[in-house]
């Protein structure tokens, strides 16, 4: 083991200046954002910990394979090399590419969901639960309920409840669910995993049922890791051996390149079955492009490759998943409420106890994110209320337990020093939180609303 922090497994050959602006700036421009941080625009920002989707920095390698880019319409022999990289380190039979995560989740809910079937998940994600509810599928959240807490301490808290699992199928029967969607890690629960046990579990008890189940494999390394460290079992085993047991338990999966294969675009969908791999071969042209590229160009396919391969490496998951447990660890020193443990891609402050003045209505993660903006340059992201979205029947609020700030932190971008910046912000910001203002919306959108929505001050 490398210590508690490892430091950096690379070194940096090139470099991206970033600038600083001064606090009267930054209240102007996040009033002119509508206090969205979504609608800041990326040179207003000193640390931008927005996301961790295809922000991640690439290797040496990565570009020079990108030189190697085949961009022929048909056959790019970038994607034999990315066919051939995932079916042997994911072991799944077919694999369609897609222009990023979400044309997956779209082809993957046209072709498993008929209207009016359930389609249980561990924990909702935005785009995933979408494309499930407008191909006529109905979420059911079959997580452990110590997910939607967050103080509960567990090693792994994106576990699927398997209780929650058998009474759908109880009450609804088999048939009536489309397939069980099963995110490693959990993203909204603030990177959770979920333990090889809890896979194996779940897969035993759909198997027994004729149920199929599809992972969202977006972080599935992060989650691997987490296996390595910390279930009986698998201290020995490499990450590889890890990634390809995760995925024997499932049917197919969706997968984001933009996260753990340390790309900035792209995405691919796999299965095992022939004859919905049809299916999805059928999509894919009208959505995506050809099934020999899906929306990718070949150098963009040839990266991926690359990068898969090196997010398989101990040193640099190792590194990537401490540089996050500091942040987590400076924050908790400075006494700012965080969902606790830290998970895979960032930390997720508590806006609850937080701004613990503000009532949910008036949206205390989306005016903490503006907050944080304005007192540091530091971009982060809401994930409560605003990101949770209506009820597709009722028209109602969702009303996540759940109310949090994401800092996530790019793949292979900041460095420690960096990590201190924030925590410095976030330490301040809590010591004059009782002024922090509440929110309320001047133009909701009706889907996806935190990508575009406005707000002003209650
Ligand atoms: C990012 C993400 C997606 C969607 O992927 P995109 O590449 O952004 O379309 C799906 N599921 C999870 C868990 C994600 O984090």
């Amino acid at each position: 083991m490398l210590g508690k922090y490892p430091a950096e497994p690379f070194r940096i050959k090139t470099i991206e200046f970033v600038k600083m602006n001064t606090r009267e700036d930054r209240q102007r421009i996040m009033k002119e954002a509508g206090y969205n941080t979504f609608l800041l625009n990326s040179e207003d920002i000193y640390i931008d910990l927005l996301t961790d989707s295809g922000t991640n920095a690439m290797s040496d390698r990565q570009w020079a394979g990108m030189m190697m880019g085949d961009e022929a319409y048909a056959g790019s022999r970038n994607w034999f090399h990315l066919e051939s990289t995932i079916k042997e380190l994911f072991g799944f039979k077919y694999v369609v590419p897609t222009h990023q995560g979400r044309g997956a989740e779209n082809l993957l809910s046209k072709i498993a969901i008929k209207p009016g079937q359930l389609v249980p998940g561990n924990m909702y994600f935005t785009t995933t639960r979408y494309h499930q509810e407008a191909n006529g599928g109905i979420f059911k959240d079959i997580v452990i309920d110590e997910a939607h807490d967050s103080v509960i301490d567990l090693p792994f808290k994106g576990n699927v409840d398997l209780k929650k699992l058998q009474k759908l199928i109880d009450e609804n029967g088999a048939d009536k669910i489309a397939y069980v969607c099963v995110a490693i890690t959990v993203n909204l629960a603030g990177g959770q995993p979920v333990s090889m046990q809890n896979l194996r579990e779940t897969a035993e008890l759909c198997r027994k049922h004729g149920i199929k189940i599809f992972m969202d494999a977006t972080r599935c390394v992060e989650n691997a890791y987490f296996i390595k460290e910390r279930e009986a079992g698998y201290e020995n085993k490499s990450i590889k051996e890890i990634v390809l047991e995760e995925f024997s338990y499932a049917d197919g999966c969706t997968m984001s390149g933009k996260k753990d294969c340390i790309t900035n675009i792209g995405g691919f969908l796999c299965l095992n079955d022939e004859d919905l791999f049809t299916q999805a071969k059928e999509l894919v042209v009208v959505f995506e492009g050809m099934p020999s590229y899906g929306g990718m160009t070949g150098r963009d396919m040839e990266a991926m490759a690359i990068g898969l391969k090196e997010s398989l490496q101990f040193e640099y998951i190792e590194h990537r998943i401490k540089q996050v447990r500091y942040l987590g660890d400076r924050l908790i020193e400075g006494g700012v409420p965080i969902v606790m443990p830290v998970g895979g891609h960032g930390v997720f402050l508590d806006a609850n106890r937080f701004c613990s003045h503000l009532p949910q209505e008036q949206f205390p993660a989306q005016t903490l994110a503006a907050q944080l903006y304005i007192e540091s340059s530091v971009r982060s992201m809401e994930r409560g209320i605003i990101s949770a979205g209506r009820d597709i029947v009722t028209g109602k609020d969702h009303k996540p337990k759940l109310e949090t700030v994401r800092l996530t932190i790019p793949r292979r971008v900041y460095t420690y020093a960096h990590m201190d910046v924030v925590a410095n912000a976030c330490v301040d910001l809590f010591k004059n939180r009782e002024k922090i203002r509440g929110l309320k919306w001047v133009y909701e959108p009706k889907q996806l609303r935190f990508f575009t929505g406005r707000f002003e001050y209650v």
